[in-house]
């Protein structure tokens, strides 16, 4: 069986500490799908489009990594993608609380789909899009934190 792993997102924008958990769970799973999740009922900071070119732009050198969009369930995604794993990334216990609750819905409605979670890097414990985006916005140098893909 390949090991194919979802790891779906806003992504907006991709920030290192994405980067980090995908590059580090690369050994072991056979391909990495890297997943935005358009909501239609959310507004983003960048398009979906813009997004996206940065996703792939990040991980250019890496065969095993896909880049796609997709909306919708995410488990739906994860079957019409063939993926057998979703990648989450924690930060923190809030992080967790919230993963957990989904991801024992998921199992429920999906038990072929297991949830697995790789703990952040320290270095990047403390990012998130939210604040990437506030720094952006208030003409601070966010590129410390960005994915190694994004150009501003
Ligand atoms: P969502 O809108 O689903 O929360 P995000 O784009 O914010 O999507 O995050 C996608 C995944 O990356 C989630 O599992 C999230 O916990 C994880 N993540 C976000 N920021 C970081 C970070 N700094 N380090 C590691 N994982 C992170």
């Amino acid at each position: 069986m390949k090991r194919i792993a979802f790891f779906p997102g806003s992504f907006d924008p991709i920030s290192r500490g994405h980067e980090d958990i995908v590059l580090r769970a690369l050994p072991l799973f056979d391909e990495i799908i890297v997943a935005l999740g358009v909501n239609t009922a959310k507004t983003y900071m960048y398009s979906a489009e813009q997004r996206l070119e940065w996703i792939k732009k990040t991980f250019v050198d890496y065969p095993k990594v896909k880049v796609v969009s997709y909306q919708g369930l995410t488990i739906k995604a994860c079957e019409k993608h063939k993926a057998n794993f979703i990648l989450r990334g924690l930060r923190n216990s809030n992080d967790y609380e919230y993963e957990k609750s989904i991801a024992l819905m998921n199992q429920e409605m999906a038990p072929n789909i297991e949830t697995l979670y790789l703990n952040t890097a320290p270095k990047w414990a403390a990012i998130s899009s939210t604040s990437i985006r506030d720094i952006i916005k208030n003409q601070g140098n966010a590129e410390p934190f960005l994915a190694s893909g994004v150009q501003l």
